[in-house]
């Protein structure tokens, strides 16, 4: 271990440099990061120089974006220049202040739906639409997404009389997971806050529509989309399941009815 000159708090001799992992509890979340400090062997005093004190508050904000699934500031830097972007390019495609990006790439927390805007400008695309999830609206998508449940269910999709109670609910799921996990939602619905849990905006309109749509038309749905339906479909094998499980989500909980519900919720999804 290397001695050096700093002198603990309590005047005792010269401190110990350690490196070690510690464990705290941060904003909620327990997480383990790297620390490097000075220790006094004498009382234990711990003191940081300006630089270990700020890597250190780098790598706890780095710790705590990880376990929510944002990105920490090294990824931010280097899907940035993956793109061949510079901080000012970038904070242009997201409409922020360069100073944002500037702060996020030090080790400030993004927001949710920044990290989805980031999700969206580091891949290459512009600032996507938060209530389409980054695609044009397809009725045929919808119509082939209810198909495709109805299949790995092997209960029936879109009924006469339907009024999509439970069908809007896996479409909302399945929507929901693909843009958390890959920026894109699989039919680009809007989705709103009503009664009986999250439901297609203005469904109504939609449901004879949807019915009467030719799901050979849609654009086929990728290997990455298909994996999500079928991990919603074992999630929720009957209805009832989640039709409970969008009742017990916040984002649907805390919003009025008929508000809409952005692709930004898919982020707090406790349920999946
Ligand atoms: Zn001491």
């Amino acid at each position: 271990m290397k001695v050096n000159k700093i002198i603990c708090p309590n005047a005792h001799e010269n401190m110990v440099l350690i490196r070690a992992e510690k464990e705290m509890r941060f904003k909620g979340a327990d997480i383990k990061f790297l620390a490097e400090y000075y220790m006094c062997q004498k009382c234990g005093a711990e003191v940081g120089t300006v630089k270990q004190t700020a890597a250190t508050q780098r790598a706890i904000s780095d710790a705590y974006r990880k376990t929510k699934g944002l990105f920490t500031s090294k990824e931010i830097r280097e899907r940035r220049k993956k793109q061949g972007l510079t901080q000012q390019q970038l904070a242009e495609r997201m409409n922020v202040g360069v100073a944002s990006v500037k702060r996020w790439e030090g080790g400030l927390i993004q927001s949710k739906s920044m990290n989805t805007a980031l999700l969206s400008a580091l891949r290459g695309q512009t600032v996507g639409n938060n209530y389409t999830g980054n695609r044009d609206f397809s009725i045929e998508r919808v119509k082939l997404v209810m198909r495709e449940f109805e299949a790995l269910l092997d209960e029936y999709f879109i009924e006469e009389g339907d009024m999509l109670l439970f069908d809007a609910k896996y479409a909302w799921y399945a929507d929901m997971v693909a843009f958390r996990e890959h920026g894109r939602s699989i039919t680009g619905a809007t989705y709103a806050a009503l009664p009986h849990g999250p439901q297609l905006n203005n469904y109504k309109e939609l449901v004879d529509l949807i019915r009467d749509a030719d799901e050979t038309k849609a654009e086929p749905l990728t290997q990455e989309e298909k994996r999500i339906l079928v991990r919603i479909a074992k999630r929720f094998p009957e209805k009832q399941m989640i039709i409970d499980a969008a009742h017990r989500e916040e984002v649907w909980k805390g919003k009025s009815s008929g508000a809409l519900m952005p692709y930004s919720d898919s982020f707090e999804l406790k349920q999946i």
